[in-house]
């Protein structure tokens, strides 16, 4: 009796234990993952109610969905914040708009391209117009008005004396019958007029008159010589201004996101930027002068020009450094194979493609 007690016992516990690490096997899968990341639109938007959207938001959920993980998102508000959420074990994997480079694949590991991004220059529109006020303003400061101004002078000058010599006997002509003073400054008046091709009268005698049609010709020679001498300052003065490049940019105020790949390229320029936390107060500081230019990512910089920054800023230039943008996890993650498997195949189900187009496509065929 007290045998079959021991074995009912025995058997029990063998269930009961059973029953525990079949338990503890379900339980397993459900570990949570914490996923790091930054606000960076497109990729990452926060609505007022702290909810999170945006293209590398929407890749994440269909990551994690194909790999039926849990997961929370940490959102860290610098770049170098957020490297050093996973870095230091917090996070488990961080997903925004990182770029792959190879100090980072140094320290971390990268999954496969996510995005192919690159670094871009912004200014404000009104800088890249530079048309109206401004270039009225620039002109008034260019060297090349004043000497213009001399030359008129000169011309106008030049031939009153003798119309005024020529004239002033002649009954009905310009200096006809003036004291000195009056008849020279109806000559100079006259030789004025006809610089800008608007002559009330002719001198009489025909000397006079040869002399009228000789200025005309010499005005019609100043004025085109005064338009190409304006033009061209105006266009040295733009071409001065313009930014098209990185070469541009050094001796300009720039900002760009602090620790960011557009930072540590500013830095190997000797370019002394603006280093800003969130990608929005580089806007800002754009938008109040305080900068000419922003550097940073394409994608990112493309989007603001055709939402909040619409008709304020511009692109200038082709991306100068092309970079791909992945998920990072620390070195020797067993999740990136599993992140990388599952990439591939959002990728090749289509999942990806309807993605890029949800957050990107539709603005490319808007903008053509
Ligand atoms: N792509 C940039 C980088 O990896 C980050 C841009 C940003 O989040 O400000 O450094």
């Amino acid at each position: 009796m007290a045998g079959l007690v021991r074995l009912i016992l025995i058997l029990m516990a063998l269930i009961s234990s059973i029953e525990f690490s079949a338990a503890q096997q379900a339980a397993a899968p459900k570990q949570t993952i914490k996923v790091a990341t930054r606000i960076i639109p497109p990729f990452v938007i926060q609505d007022s109610n702290a909810a999170l959207s945006g293209f590398s938001i929407d890749l994440w959920r269909a990551l994690a969905r194909d790999m039926k993980v849990e997961f929370d998102f940490v959102v860290k508000p610098s770049v170098p914040e957020l490297l050093a959420e996973v870095a230091d074990g917090r996070a488990q994997v961080a997903i925004a708009a990182i770029s792959v480079t190879a100090d980072r694949e140094k320290a971390f590991d990268f999954s496969q391209p996510m995005f192919d991004a690159g670094l871009q220059i912004m200014i404000s529109a009104d800088r890249a117009s530079s048309g109206g006020f401004a270039s009225f303003m620039t002109l008034l400061k260019s060297p090349a008005l004043l000497e213009m101004l001399g030359i008129l002078l000169v011309l106008i000058i030049l031939p009153a004396p003798v119309i005024w010599l020529l004239e002033r006997r002649h009954e009905g002509s310009i200096a006809y019958n003036k004291s000195g003073v009056g008849g020279f400054f109806n000559s100079i008046w006259w030789s004025a007029s006809t610089l800008g091709a608007q002559a009330p009268e002719m001198p009489i005698r025909p000397i006079g008159k040869f002399i009228a049609v000789i200025w005309m010709f010499v005005s019609v020679i100043f004025i085109s010589f005064f338009t190409a001498t304006v033009t061209t300052a105006l266009t040295v003065k733009q071409l001065e201004q313009s930014i098209t490049g990185p070469q541009d940019l050094v001796s300009k105020n720039v900002a760009t996101t602090a620790g960011s790949t557009g930072a540590a390229f500013l830095r190997q320029l000797n370019i002394n930027a603006l280093e800003v936390p969130q990608v929005e107060q580089a806007f800002e500081a754009l938008q109040d002068g305080r900068v000419q230019a922003v550097v940073g990512d394409a994608p990112v910089l493309l989007y603001h020009t055709s939402h909040d920054g619409k008709g304020k800023v511009q692109m200038a230039g082709p991306i100068f450094r092309p970079e791909n943008y992945g998920i990072l996890f620390p070195s020797e993650s067993p999740l990136r194979k599993q992140v990388n498997e599952a990439l591939l195949r959002l990728k090749e189900n289509g999942e990806y493609r309807s993605l890029y187009r949800k957050w990107f496509a539709v603005e490319a065929i808007e903008k053509d």
